[in-house]
């Protein structure tokens, strides 16, 4: 994804006196390329410099080997790969780090090590690695190169150091790390010779051995293969010969088919099959017929059931509603107990108690009624007695009016009697 055009501003340049200029500390706003030594222009102190036309190739190089360089100086480490597989690494001191420009070949980075171990890193993008110029020249000075691979990187708008500082310059940095040039002369690069030489010896006789297990599979497979083709030749031509002879066996047996259809046709012209199957439709209409009566007559039955199921239905809908009804009546009458049982709790009188009261109640009721019907008794009794009293009184009235009467006529009379003898004394008196 990374390659070498991509264009990225610059922030270390050159002035017109060879002296480095910082884009972050200075106010310049013209300098030179450090790589290909043309001008570069800023409008402002606060961008990077940029190329006036096209970026030169090595500019993206210069710009990423500062900042891993001051990273590899700030962290003061770096981890090198000892082995082919890149599987094991050592951990190195770095002293100096440094970007070497010469303005024929891409810039490089020199990295001093303990013991003043020189190595070169170089860089590797998706169109650009190390010239075989270049990479000859280092190998026959006994240089130590090794090269990064970063073709894979996206490279962030701002924020570029930080971001090769977690993520190339991490735990992952080996994965990204190739030996290209091991010095004979410092003892880390021998001895890193040393094992890539006995890995590769051991690597070599690992794939020789894993070559020739190939080789010998391929063997049996080509026999194999020679062997299933034979087969399926022959299976091929077998095939081809069962189906001739499947189709012949079909064609014959299509043929006899026909001539026997065309025989039944003759004998039926002959003896007059015609009534046959007229025979034949009617005894199939009668079937028919009875089984419409049968089914007619299922229905019927099916029918009556329903009626009687119905009929069965609506009693026990009526039972149903008694029994509902005497449910209701139940329910009533417990609720009604209910309101027994809480109004007696409410009173603080249990159940017992009350039958107990009612007891007595009903007893007492009883005796009044008793007592009722013996004053009744009694004052019929009274009524009769009056009853003879008045009588009485009436026939002692009447003979009292009797005597009454009688006493009058007594009165009346003596009155009579006393002038009778007044009119008799006048008269003897008189003569
Ligand atoms: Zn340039």
């Amino acid at each position: 994804m990374l390659s070498s055009s991509q264009r990225i501003g610059l922030r270390f340049c050159i002035d017109s006196d060879g002296r480095l200029i910082d884009s972050r500390t200075s106010e310049e706003l013209n300098a030179m390329c450090r790589t290909c030594g043309t001008p570069v222009m800023r409008h402002s102190p606060n961008q990077f410099f940029q190329h006036a036309d096209k970026q030169c190739e090595g500019s993206l190089f210069s710009e990423l080997l500062e900042r891993l360089s001051s990273t590899f100086i700030e962290i003061g480490h770096i981890s090198l790969p000892i082995t082919f597989d890149n599987s094991e690494s050592t951990a190195q001191d770095v002293i100096a780090a440094e970007v070497n420009y010469e303005h024929s070949v891409i810039p490089i980075l020199a990295l001093t090590l303990t013991g003043g171990q020189l190595i070169y890193l170089s860089l590797r993008t998706e169109d650009y690695v190390l010239s075989h110029h270049q990479l000859k020249a280092l190998r026959e000075s006994f240089q130590s190169v090794i090269e990064m691979d970063i073709s894979t990187l996206t490279l962030p708008s701002s924020g570029l150091t930080a971001y090769l500082r977690t993520q190339v310059v991490s735990e992952s940095f080996i994965n990204r790390c190739t030996w290209l040039a091991l010095s004979p002369l410092a003892p880390l690069t021998r001895t890193i010779a040393t094992l890539e030489a006995n890995t590769l010896s051991k690597q070599k006789k690992q794939a020789e051995k894993e070559l020739s297990s190939v080789q010998k599979h391929l063997q049996e497979a080509q026999t194999e293969l020679r062997f299933s083709a034979e087969i399926l030749d022959k299976v091929a031509l077998y095939k081809s010969a069962e189906a001739l002879k499947n189709e012949r066996t079909h064609l014959i047996q299509q043929v006899n088919n026909l001539t026997e259809k065309k025989s039944q046709l003759e004998s039926q012209i002959k003896n007059g099959a015609y009534s046959h199957e007229a025979n034949q439709l009617a005894s199939q209409v009668e079937t028919l017929r009875e089984q419409f009566r049968s089914g007619r007559r299922h229905v019927r039955e099916i029918e009556s059931e329903i009626d009687f199921a119905r009929k069965n239905l609506s009693s026990v809908e009526n039972q149903a509603i008694k029994k509902r009804q005497e449910l209701e009546s139940l329910d009533k009458k417990l609720s009604e107990v209910n309101w027994m049982t809480g109004f007696l709790s409410h009173i603080n009188m249990t159940f017992e108690d009350f039958q107990s009261v009612a007891a007595k109640v009903d007893h007492a009721f009883n005796q009044l009624e008793t007592l009722e019907k013996r004053i009744k008794s009694k004052n019929s009794n009274l009524v009769d007695l009056d009853e003879q009293l008045s009588s009485k009184s009436k026939v002692l009235s009447e003979a009292k009016s009797t005597v009454d009467f009688y006493s009058k006529q007594k009165f009346a009379l003596f009155r009579e009697v006393n002038q009778l003898r007044e009119q008799l004394a006048e008269v003897k008196g008189g003569d």
